[in-house]
């Protein structure tokens, strides 16, 4: 009898997915700026303009200190969610691939890889392999999960099955869309159904 639901790898993106490191980048920035951190609303777009950041260099600038100095990618606070599908997708057969795509973030590859494989310990992410990139490397998953547009339209543009996880900076992306871990979850299981299905 064939697999009602085939065992896949899922390719899944850490910020703005499995992390919300734009909350915490967002108290980094109150600092940075000298401002209220409620006055700096949580809807931002890539580049942060909505934070007051005017440049390439000063999001570079602003990046570099959240990481070197407030442990930006150990102290960010998970998704909600996440480590609870994740483990349940990996309980039913699933290889869990996370895509770190911070090593050109902020120019700190060894940092910024001690404070993630430290922050995956402390909320208990499951996984099965971690990989560290630039952005530019395809890690062959056969699902991927990401916030970025760029990203989701490089992987759909290269025949890819990109599920967006919905937020501020992707309301134009395409369905497959989802808003939340519970809907990605829903997303993956029809996936890997069809492909259990398939002769
Ligand atoms: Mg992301």
């Amino acid at each position: 009898m064939a697999a009602e639901v085939a065992p896949v790898v899922l390719g899944i993106d850490l910020d703005g997915v499995c992390v919300d490191t734009y909350e915490r980048l967002r108290l980094v920035a109150a600092e940075w700026f000298e401002r209220d951190a409620d006055s700096l609303t949580p809807w931002v777009s890539f580049g942060l303009s909505e934070w007051g950041v005017r440049s390439p260099q000063e999001h570079a600038d602003l990046l570099r200190f959240a990481v070197t100095q407030r442990d930006l990618f150990g102290s960010a606070p998970p998704m909600p969610g996440a480590r609870r599908v994740l483990r349940r997708l990996m309980q039913e057969g699933h290889r869990v691939r996370i895509i770190a795509r911070r090593l050109a973030l902020a120019n700190e590859p060894a940092l910024a890889a001690k404070q993630t494989l430290a922050w995956l310990d402390l909320y208990a992410i499951p996984y099965a392999d971690v990989c560290f990139t630039d952005g530019s490397t395809d890690v062959g998953a056969d699902i991927y999960v990401d916030d970025a547009p760029d990203e989701i339209a490089r992987l759909r543009g290269a025949g890819r099955y990109a599920i967006c996880f919905g937020n501020s900076t992707n309301e134009h992306v395409a369905s497959p869309r989802a808003m939340g871990w519970d809907e990605v979850y829903g997303f993956v299981r029809e996936r890997a159904r069809a492909a259990g299905e398939a002769p």
